[in-house]
């Protein structure tokens, strides 16, 4: 088995369900001792019993002040995935102070306080360390009812070039995956109606959604030596929708 990950500690945040879960039993697996984050304790408690030794943290990143006490307990991390986000969907008109404020306060706000915060550890401990943002193709394309998603993760996509810019003398890289549509809970939510997915896969030159997989894979290339000389990148997992 690939232990390529073994004496690395691994924050995921939004490790309860879908891509993030995923990604800390992934990582779990390839020998990093991971520190799985999220705001459902019965999602945290499953995940222990499923994979060997994950430790797990429930807080809520849309509460500031909770997210740092949070992280007050934990140190010495050398990969994070900045995974969490909500995906409320609204048309532009109707969009609610309460829906942009939840969704830049998850999705955004949480991506620079734990990320200060994991950086300094990283700066002040001397290690290389590596940073995933989970972005979409959304931040790149408008889509219909997504004008609060997509501002999200174009911002976030921004976020990830300056943080590499700043991080990379202090050793830490940072980049991001734009996945297309993943048939995750949140995918689910958004795009089981078949005309609307169908008018989706349609633009995606390799005719398919993404997989869990697929994601999990780039996140894990860009942790890892192998892609040790790429900062400030979006690498598309998008089945080629980017382009088409
Ligand atoms: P899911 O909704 O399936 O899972 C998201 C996880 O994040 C859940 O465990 C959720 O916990 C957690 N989370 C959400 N808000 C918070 C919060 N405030 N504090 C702590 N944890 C939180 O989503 P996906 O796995 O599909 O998405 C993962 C990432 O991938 C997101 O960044 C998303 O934007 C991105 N993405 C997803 C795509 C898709 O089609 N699915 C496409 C492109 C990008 P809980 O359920 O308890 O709220």
């Amino acid at each position: 088995p690939d232990r390529s990950f073994s004496g690395r500690r691994a924050l995921v945040t939004g490790a309860g369900k879908g891509i993030g879960r995923a990604a800390a039993l992934a990582l779990s697996g390839a020998g990093a001792q991971v520190i799985a984050l999220s705001r459902t304790q019965a999602d945290l408690e499953s995940l222990e019993r499923e994979g060997t030794g994950i430790e797990t943290l429930c807080v809520d990143l849309g509460d500031w002040d909770a997210t740092e006490a949070a992280l007050s307990k934990v140190d010495a991390i050398d990969l994070l995935v900045n995974n969490a986000a909500v995906a409320v969907l609204q048309p532009f008109l109707e969009v609610t102070k309460e829906a942009f404020d939840s969704s830049f306060n998850v999705n955004l706000r949480a991506v620079f306080h734990v990320s200060q915060i994991i950086s300094r550890q990283m700066i002040a401990r001397g290690v290389q360390g590596a940073i995933v943002n989970i972005s979409s193709q959304a931040s790149q394309r408008a889509l219909r009812d997504h004008a609060v998603y997509c501002s999200t993760k174009s911002a976030l996509d921004m976020l990830t070039k300056v943080m590499a810019l700043e991080l990379g003398p202090h050793k830490i890289r940072v980049n991001s995956v734009n996945p297309t549509v993943v048939m995750t809970e949140m995918g689910q939510i958004n795009w089981s109606e078949p005309q609307k997915a169908a008018a989706m896969i349609s633009r995606i030159p390799l005719g398919k959604f993404a997989e869990v997989d697929d994601v999990v894979n780039s996140i894990l290339f860009l942790l890892s030596d192998k892609s040790a000389m790429t900062t400030g990148v979006s690498l598309p997992v998008d089945g080629g929708f980017l382009v088409s």
